[in-house]
């Protein structure tokens, strides 16, 4: 079926039948190379280390996904990327061809012995479309490269076109259905932490600390009318009736009718002299505290004092 040695996985498209050997990768190193931003981008939308070389290469007559001596290779022609750039009418051609083929590496389909398979070559088509609409591709951008040059009917190695537009067009879909989600919801940032009183975690009702604590666990589990040993007290700007107390344990606990206490999040040690403290509530938003008490919203408005325990 394939003339690549068995551990050069071959991603092609199915358009073009013949493939040279690779003969190692001294050849594919040899090859110019090309800039690596387009992998950068396509790695960061999926959040993860741009650990592949891209590698411009006559070897191969379209674009492929190997892996040699551990090392994870993108291989494309030159000429086929331009071309399906051209046919496509779209620079986002040649962008989902080599999406693409980090799909194959990132489905871990470049770990498995043997060629391409139909079921693999959807996987890596609804990454592309994936990546394409994270990018910023409307759906036709992503669909433009197999658009033009995918083979109508389907092979062994291949699905027809339809269906590979069909996976390109649902990883478009699911990746757009996460830009939404994200649009609508609120701007995690914009609201300093007293907000997240909508939604506070109540107070362990068991301490999971070790006996050995048993003091400072005490302290934590807090049952109502359990008096905590308090070091601090938080005003927020938005909200100073509402008592907010810094415990021994470094929690922030809010005050609420008949001396119950809830815990709102707690304050970490961080390596920065200007703000030493972070305060992360319950829905891992931060604020930042400065030696002297002042507490920063991530914006940079300072929304509360810290300061010596009950003043009142
Ligand atoms: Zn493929």
């Amino acid at each position: 079926m394939t003339l690549l040695p068995r551990f050069f996985r071959r991603a092609a498209l199915g358009l073009l039948a013949a493939t040279l050997p690779l003969s190692g990768p001294a050849r594919a190193q040899a090859a110019a190379p090309a800039p690596t931003g387009i992998i950068r981008e396509i790695t960061d939308v999926v959040g993860l280390q741009p650990r592949f070389e891209l590698r411009a290469t006559a070897e191969v007559a379209n674009a492929a996904a190997v892996v040699y001596g551990g090392k994870r290779y993108l291989l494309y022609n030159p000429a086929f990327l331009a071309e399906v750039n051209r046919a496509g009418r779209t620079d986002w051609a040649g962008i989902s061809i080599l999406a693409h083929e980090m799909g194959h590496h990132l489905n871990g389909h470049t770990l498995r012995a043997g060629g391409s398979n139909p079921a693999d070559e959807l996987e890596a088509d609804e990454f592309s479309g994936f990546v394409l609409r994270k990018l910023g591709a409307s759906l036709a951008q992503a669909q433009a490269a197999l658009a033009a040059v995918a083979d109508e009917e389907g092979s062994e190695t291949h699905p027809g076109r339809a269906p590979r537009l069909a996976a390109i067009g649902k990883g478009w879909a699911r990746a757009e259905t996460q830009i939404a989600a994200s649009r609508t919801a609120a701007d995690p940032s914009a609201a300093p932490v007293a907000l997240a009183l909508a939604a506070p975690r109540p107070a362990p009702a068991r301490s999971t600390e070790s006996e050995g604590n048993a003091d400072e666990a005490a302290e934590e589990t807090a049952a109502p009318a359990t008096p905590v040993r308090l070091v601090g007290q938080l005003t927020f700007r938005n909200d100073p009736s509402q008592r907010y107390y810094l415990t021994t344990g470094l929690n922030v606990v809010r005050a609420g009718p008949d001396d119950t206490t809830e815990v709102v999040g707690r304050l970490t040690r961080t390596d920065s002299p200007d703000f030493p403290y972070v305060l992360v509530d319950g829905q891992q938003r931060r604020l930042f505290i400065t030696a002297g008490g002042d507490v920063y919203n991530q914006q940079g408005q300072r929304v509360a004092k810290l300061h010596g325990p009950s003043q009142e």
